[in-house]
């Protein structure tokens, strides 16, 4: 069976006693509402990772990410964050190739590969995103454009590897937006994504492959999202910054 996961994305919000009280009041609300197969992740910004990670208990479905990370182990890089210092202050999955990261700070497909075989070596799970822009869309581009990200960063990988991703599709012009892919346009896309990795990976991964939808996610469309065949959950920016709102999406797989 398929895990069924819910993400917040934080993004660059929340000072270091806001994001402790967010997820503290996550933490609270969360324990006895999660199922067997779902997990809840929280990325919040890099500084906060440590402190939110000494709260989770020992056998908690709860975890913590984080939003990106460099593709170098270390080195002489800047004001930058290795996969491996993640690993270390607790972060167990890392966001890769968000549309804000490939629009504001030009990661293109090559240095995303080299994050995803950098997130996979020191053994955290990525949460690989793609998807399209407005104008992809409307010039009906968007399934090639998608079938190029998917390709050209993770079909690199060896069987073993690409199993440990989950995929996110996040349509850019429904991030922060308030436009959200309606249920069909989303499974649609979902089911495509599932059938280009059945192709490469063979059905059975593909089957087990855990691909979230991001894009506007709230509490009143959630359930629609998330009932849908192809569709395993959310990445959820805007909502997942309060507590309230967080736990009705989670809740929607109860
Ligand atoms: P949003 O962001 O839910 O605020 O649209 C989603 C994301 O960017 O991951």
């Amino acid at each position: 069976m398929r895990k069924n996961i819910v993400a917040g994305n934080w993004k660059m919000n929340l000072n270091h006693a806001e994001g402790l009280q967010l997820f503290a009041e996550i933490l609270n609300l969360v324990n006895s509402d999660i199922k067997g197969n779902q997990e809840v992740v929280i990325c919040p910004p890099f500084v906060h990772i440590s402190s939110l990670a000494q709260l989770l208990k020992a056998d908690s479905n709860v975890s913590v990410g984080a939003q990106n990370c460099h593709q170098a182990d270390s080195g002489a890089y800047t004001g930058e964050i290795s996969a491996s210092m993640l690993k270390s202050s607790g972060a167990t999955y890392v966001i890769i190739g968000h549309s804000e990261r490939r629009a504001f700070f030009a990661e293109d497909d090559l240095v995303l590969a080299q994050k995803l075989d950098s997130v996979l070596k020191n053994e955290l799970t990525p949460i690989f995103c793609i998807g399209e822009t407005l104008e992809q869309r409307n010039a009906g581009t968007h399934f090639d454009v998608i079938e190029s990200q998917l390709k050209e960063a993770s079909f690199h990988l060896n069987d073993g590897q690409f199993r440990q991703l989950v995929l996110a599709y996040e349509p850019v012009w429904a991030i922060g937006t308030g436009l959200t892919a309606t249920p069909e346009q989303a499974q649609e896309v979902h089911a495509f994504i599932r059938s280009k990795v059945s192709e490469h990976y063979g059905a059975e991964l593909a089957n087990d492959l855990t691909i979230l939808y991001g894009g506007s996610c709230n509490p009143k469309n959630a359930a629609d999202l998330f009932s849908q065949a192809d569709i395993d959950g959310g990445l959820i920016g805007g909502a997942s910054l309060k507590a309230l709102d967080f736990i009705d999406i989670i809740k929607v797989f109860n």
